[in-house]
């Protein structure tokens, strides 16, 4: 995983970027001690240096983490993610379904090695695709581009109608909140995304779990020793039978 990793990012275009955001299911517990490991490696294996690194969850396996793990390492709470789901060749999974019967009877190398060509196939078609869909406004598609390409595009802009709807719900609701709860909980944020990159921890802030309240025992006692409701209601009305 950590050759993956690093050779994956060397290979990459990331060139420039100063924010990485790297979304695995385990990721809660692959990060840990990543950076101690790779520099212990014997293979040297090379991770960018100088960049501002996310590690996080995907949605689609967050959910099966303990409640702590979502505001450490949902996409939710990283700045820059959007709504992602974090899922990139599961994608390919209904297409290649129709590929699934000639490989069936392939020993494990043939089989590999068609799956493969197969990717390889899509990712030059994507590669292709993108050149052709950013220059359309309207996203004219044929019929005949790789489906990820148009679904991505697609969520791009659901997601910018989606900034215009939530800033419109966020600005009505900060309308009817106090100006001091507002700048303590803004600072609380800031103070939480600055110090995730060296702890996950100080995200727990975002945590909205709540604390179940306690009811005394003298209280439970009182309850307990109560009259019958059905006497209580005739002392209310003043009502007596006979
Ligand atoms: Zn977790």
């Amino acid at each position: 995983m950590d050759y993956s990793l690093c050779n994956g990012l060397a290979n990459s275009n990331i060139g420039d970027l100063t924010i990485l955001i790297i979304l695995y299911d385990i990721m809660c517990q692959y990060h840990r001690n990543l950076l101690r490991r790779l520099a212990d490696s014997p293979q040297s294996l090379p991770f960018p240096p100088g960049k501002k690194v996310y590690f996080g969850v995907g949605a689609f396996h967050i959910s099966g983490h303990v409640p702590e793990c979502f505001p450490r390492h949902s996409p939710h709470y990283i700045p820059g993610a959007g709504v992602v789901d974090g899922e990139r060749c599961e994608s390919l999974w209904a297409t290649l379904n129709q590929v699934s019967p000639s490989v069936q009877v392939a020993s494990l190398a043939a089989r590999t090695e068609l799956l493969d060509d197969h990717m390889l196939d899509s990712n030059w078609k994507k590669m292709l695709d993108i050149g052709t869909v950013w220059g359309h406004p309207r996203l004219h598609l044929s019929t005949d581009v790789t489906p990820s390409v148009p679904s991505t595009i697609k969520r791009f802009e659901k997601a910018l109608k989606g900034s215009v709807d939530s800033e419109a719900y966020l600005v009505a609701l900060e309308e009817t909140l106090p100006e001091k709860s507002i700048s303590t909980w803004e600072a609380d944020m800031l103070n939480a995304l600055e110090g995730r990159l060296s702890e996950a921890k100080a995200m727990d802030v975002f945590d909205t779990t709540l604390t179940k309240g306690t009811f005394p025992l003298s209280r439970r006692r009182s309850h307990i020793d109560a009259p019958p409701r059905s006497d209580m209601c005739r002392e209310a009305t003043g009502i007596n039978e006979g």
